[in-house]
């Protein structure tokens, strides 16, 4: 059955004894976000966060649609959770079953009807109505909850820096934007997360003071389509995500900021300002373009052409000369042809990426590109991706390698694996291993690059 939940007040007192979730995330770094702030609301009902998913009493799927087949890989997950949950209950012990994210949005009851293992279905603007589902599963209820709210979840939930127990990094992810009304015709965003949405200014600037205050270094502000964030100033006047940006460079202790995903579309003057002029937003912008072929583009309905992505980019580089640029790309949309897919290779050249995301296009159900008959064969698709990724990975080793002698302030994140090692981040997001003992977690010190690796560059800490 289908409950309608209303909003709990969030209290950071458990009501009941101390019980383990364990979240499972796929997809995206809004899903990452989306667990951690189900955990916050969890943690008032007296959950806490566990790794190890057989000695949770709730396990929860933080789904992500946007690959093929979704939906049937969210099943076999479940019937495997389904057997587990008989284990655990033929023990007396509470196991219970949620499925939240997008594929819960876009299956909601079926979800429900398919798999009897599940107690509740919550959509991406729901969950936080978490612990009120989970209490109404208890007596057997089961809840699917899958609407688009009329109050906003962010108002609901506690605030993160106060749960007991939660380990904080010194960096994170904070969403400000939400949902897309881009439409591109590969994309299932527009239909599970809804239309654009963006968080009101004071809710932003609070959440980032109060992260801040707590020791947060670097906040990434995210959002499906983030730089289409609008808002008001306090006079009433329309922000954009560049004022935005400005706003926040004024709080005390934010060492760094950054933001992802973006539409070239949405990229004002505003917002390349706010690159040239703060020093606090890094010099790395993810900044998709998917093809380079202007046919190509006008099927993906990306409302740009390469051209003007490419004119973008030196608008940009103007701005902020060490700039670093990364993309998305999909190959054999339907009707690339060998001449579409020479103009992607050729926009690659040009631009010139230090990281990319590269993927074989792949029918998303419910999206126009499902539904056209020119699709490309699979072993096309593989052997383009094999030759873009080729060129991707020489470029982002080239850009490596031309790092290597520079000296670079590096934000240290973690204890590396090896005695006395410290990971920190470099300002292009690349993990840079160090050795020294005396090094402070959260700390922003000058190293000089003395290697590259695989996936991550070596340094030594910078006389002077
Ligand atoms: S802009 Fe991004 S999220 Fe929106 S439809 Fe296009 S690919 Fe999807």
């Amino acid at each position: 059955m289908t409950d309608t939940l209303t909003t709990p007040e969030p209290s950071l007192q458990p009501e009941t004894p101390l019980k383990k979730v364990f979240i499972k995330t796929y997809g995206c770094q809004m899903n990452v976000y989306d667990s951690s702030r189900m955990a916050d609301a969890l943690a008032a009902d007296g959950y806490r966060t566990t790794e190890v998913m057989e000695e949770a009493n709730l396990v929860l799927l933080n789904t992500c649609h946007i690959r093929e087949k979704a939906a049937d890989k969210v099943y076999s997950a479940l019937g495997r959770l389904r057997d587990m949950k008989k284990a655990r209950q033929a023990k007396g012990e509470e196991f219970m079953i949620g499925v939240t994210g997008c594929v819960a949005q876009a299956e909601g009851e079926e979800i429900i009807r398919r798999e009897p293992g599940v107690d509740v279905v919550i959509g991406p603007q729901t969950y936080h109505r978490l612990p009120d589902a989970l209490k109404k599963a208890r007596t057997g209820r089961r809840v699917v909850d899958t609407d688009y709210a009329v109050e906003d979840k962010f108002e609901h939930l506690p605030d993160p820096t106060k749960i007991p127990g939660k380990r904080r990094s010194v960096t994170a992810f904070l969403t400000v934007q939400e949902g897309c009304d881009k439409f591109c015709t590969f994309c299932v965003v527009p239909y599970t997360r809804g239309s654009e949405v963006s968080r009101p200014l004071s809710q932003i600037v609070d959440e980032v003071k109060r992260l801040a205050d707590s020791g947060v270094r670097e906040i990434t502000l995210l959002g499906q389509n983030v730089n289409g964030w609008h808002g008001e100033s306090r006079n009433g006047a329309p922000m954009g995500l560049g004022d935005l940006l400005y706003e926040l460079a004024e709080i005390p202790g934010l060492a760094r900021l950054r933001y992802t995903t973006s539409h070239p579309r949405d990229m004002d003057d505003r917002l390349i300002e706010a690159h040239r002029d703060l020093r606090v937003l890094m010099p790395y912008l993810h900044l998709p373009v998917q093809s380079g072929s202007d046919r190509i583009l006008k099927a993906m309905n990306r409302r740009h052409k390469a051209a003007d992505y490419l004119a973008l980019i030196e608008r940009i580089r103007a701005a902020r000369p060490d700039i670093a640029l990364s993309g998305d790309f999909i190959v054999g949309f339907p009707g690339e042809t060998e001449e579409d897919f020479a103009d992607t290779m050729a926009l690659v050249e040009k631009v010139g990426y230090a990281q990319a995301f590269s993927f074989k296009y792949s029918t998303r159900p419910g999206t126009p590109g499902a539904e056209l008959d020119n699709q490309v064969d699979e072993e096309v698709k593989s052997e383009r991706l094999a030759r873009l990724q080729e060129l991707l990975l020489r470029q982002q080793h080239d850009f490596a390698r031309s790092l290597v002698g520079q000296t670079m302030d590096i934000l240290l994140e973690k204890p590396g694996r090896m005695e006395g090692q410290v990971i920190g981040k470099s300002p292009w997001l690349q993990s840079v291993n160090v050795d020294a003992k005396s090094l402070q977690i959260g700390d922003i010190i000058k190293v000089r690059i003395t290697d590259t690796g695989p996936n991550s560059l070596f340094a030594e800490v910078a006389p002077g």
